[in-house]
């Protein structure tokens, strides 16, 4: 194998993290940022973005999913009343404007609106917006930040499990950035390499597959955020509202845990709908970042 690229946020060179289980997974020694080397190829992640890949997160039902939807708008929300701590108030006469970046089936939206801000969305895949209400499937652009311009400035910008997913996170933020007011904010959720699942797991830790191509920690997002230009606002525990259809659902396409796929796909088999669907009470995965745009 070729020796791997330097880091993107030091220039150290990385060593292999798991050569046994991972031997396309390294890590910085300097900074701990981890990351896919090589890099998946085009057709390669064509692949891992298949139906499949989609159908693990719910994507099979295309139509409204009720359960899918509150499970994502109170994860949302929560997200969304951090970072209103540092947007500020809407002026008068003036909204506040919001983008979520990478938002899937767009149930995000909901959490957005139904806090009063003026909401768009930006999805490449094919099912964006399935399933929300006409005016907000209306908010939904189909593509990426390649291509995306706001008719306005906008006072944040959120990608949430988009950033460990994207071939070059740092021009990734620098694109969401440029899309700010002075003054605004970018919001950054991601997995936590330095978690205390991610110790206890190992390589069996579920965040480790082809999908994702960054491996952060609350340092090395922060350093992230700070290289392409934004001043860090901090870092804290996501907290997300699942239900068992869900996790159940990742778990038994899972490969790094042959046990808990069984588990799972039992567990969807003999759990009544209602159980399967009803929503837990809140649980910490991942890390909020939060930074703002200066100038
Ligand atoms: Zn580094």
């Amino acid at each position: 194998m070729s020796s791997p690229s330097p880091c993107p946020l030091c220039d150290s060179t990385p060593e292999r993290m798991f050569p046994q289980a991972h031997d396309w997974l390294v890590r910085c020694p300097r900074c701990r940022l981890g990351f896919a080397d090589p890099q998946p190829t085009d057709a390669q992640l064509a692949e891992i973005y298949s139906a499949e890949y989609y159908s693990q997160f719910g994507y099979q039902q295309g139509a409204a999913d009720a359960a899918l939807a509150r499970i994502k708008r109170a994860t949302y929300g929560r997200f969304l009343r951090s970072a209103e701590k540092f947007t500020g108030k809407p002026a008068p006469g003036r909204p506040r404007r919001l983008l979520e970046v990478g938002c899937g089936l767009g149930y995000s939206l909901l959490a957005g609106e139904a806090r009063g801000w003026e909401v768009a969305g930006l999805e490449p895949h094919a099912m964006a917006g399935a399933g929300l209400p006409a005016h907000l499937a209306a908010k939904m652009v189909r593509g990426t930040l390649d291509s995306y311009r706001p008719p306005e400035p906008l006072d944040l910008v959120s990608l949430i499990d988009v950033i460990e997913h994207v071939r070059d996170p740092l021009a990734t933020i620098r694109q969401a950035a440029d899309l700010l007011r002075p003054g605004g904010v970018l919001m950054l959720a991601t997995n936590d390499v330095t978690s205390r699942s991610a110790r206890r797991l190992g390589p069996r830790w579920v965040h480790f597959h082809r999908a994702h191509l960054w491996y952060f920690s609350p340092a090395t997002l922060t350093r992230a955020v700070e290289k392409a230009g934004l001043t860090p606002l901090g870092v804290r525990t996501a907290w997300r509202v699942y239900n068992l259809q869900y996790v159940a659902s990742i778990l038994a396409t899972g490969a790094n845990f042959p046990l808990a796929r069984m588990m799972a796909r039992l567990s969807l088999k003999l759990t009544p709908r209602f159980l399967r669907l009803m929503s837990w009470p809140p649980l910490p995965e991942g890390m909020v970042v939060l930074a703002r745009r200066e100038g």
